[in-house]
């Protein structure tokens, strides 16, 4: 099963995506939020629509978060590639919910920043309430899905500031979309691709990992209560670089689909 969130006469609905005929169309809404729910995402009471082809769509992000957790380093490469050790346990940052932003809007480069670099990373939604969860417990019951994020960050100011906030939280920061997937296995492997105005620039895979999803589920559920509809940004790969106005930003989740943002300055 897969969702997205859309207008449908100016107000903003979750949708069901089906693939009909070929062709990925959105054939009802729901009538309760997906994840503040027990119930299966195919079991929500939804209404039938006049079916709208998901390409003609306005999408909007697919998630509303309480917060958003980020995952730093948890790939080998990308840890060498900015002069850092590979961290011993996870390490883990905030971005706040006003930095998300959907699907085909402007990323805005802010005044305060010299160099924004794009993150293409897998993001997580909690499905349920996590807290505290024991080495024994299997994660997958409190995943409600996966989809693309861009963990766009404004490197120079993550250099200079003693810790991230400014240069991951500005407002456009980030991207998620397109859809959120059910049916998809990070641990064995989907893989993670970031692109640049077509040009391939960033290529990891999740099965690559330095820690898992779970280790990393239970290691943030140890130090806050994940709430359902939380995201979190599972880590980016090597090869993250500057986005400048005028480029468009593609972040591509094996199986999810591509999320796909333009770069403007700020007084634009
Ligand atoms: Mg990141």
């Amino acid at each position: 099963m897969k969702y997205c969130r859309f207008e449908l006469n100016k107000e903003a609905k979750y949708g069901l995506v089906e693939s009909v005929a070929g062709q990925d169309v959105i054939t009802r809404v729901l009538l309760t939020t997906p994840y503040q729910t027990d119930e299966e995402l195919e079991d929500l009471p939804s209404k039938k629509i006049n079916s709208l082809p998901f390409a003609s769509a306005v999408l909007l992000a697919p998630v509303q978060p309480s917060k958003i957790v980020c995952v730093g380093r948890n790939y080998r490469e990308h840890a060498a590639e900015l002069g850092n050790e590979v961290p011993t346990e996870p390490l883990i940052f905030f971005k706040p919910p006003s930095s998300i932003l959907a699907p085909g809007k402007n990323i805005r480069r802010p005044r305060a920043s010299e160099r924004v670099e794009h993150e293409g990373e897998l993001g997580v939604i909690i499905g349920k309430t996590c807290h505290n969860l024991s080495d024994d417990v299997d994660v997958r019951p409190y995943i409600l899905g996966y989809t693309c994020v861009n963990d766009v960050t404004a490197r120079d100011l993550q250099n200079k500031d003693k810790q991230w906030t400014r240069a991951k939280g500005f407002d456009t920061f980030c991207p998620v979309g397109l859809v959120v997937v059910q049916e998809l296995d990070p641990w064995a492997g989907v893989a993670v691709e970031t692109r640049v105005n077509g040009e391939l620039r960033q290529q990891g895979n999740t099965k690559d990992f330095i820690f898992a999803l779970d280790v990393v589920i239970r290691y943030i559920s140890r130090v806050m209560t994940l709430l359902p509809g939380d995201l979190i940004a599972t880590g980016t790969p090597q090869g993250v670089g500057p986005i400048v106005a005028k480029d468009v930003v593609e972040v591509t989740v094996e199986g999810i689909g591509t999320l796909s943002n333009p770069v403007v300055n700020e007084a634009e």
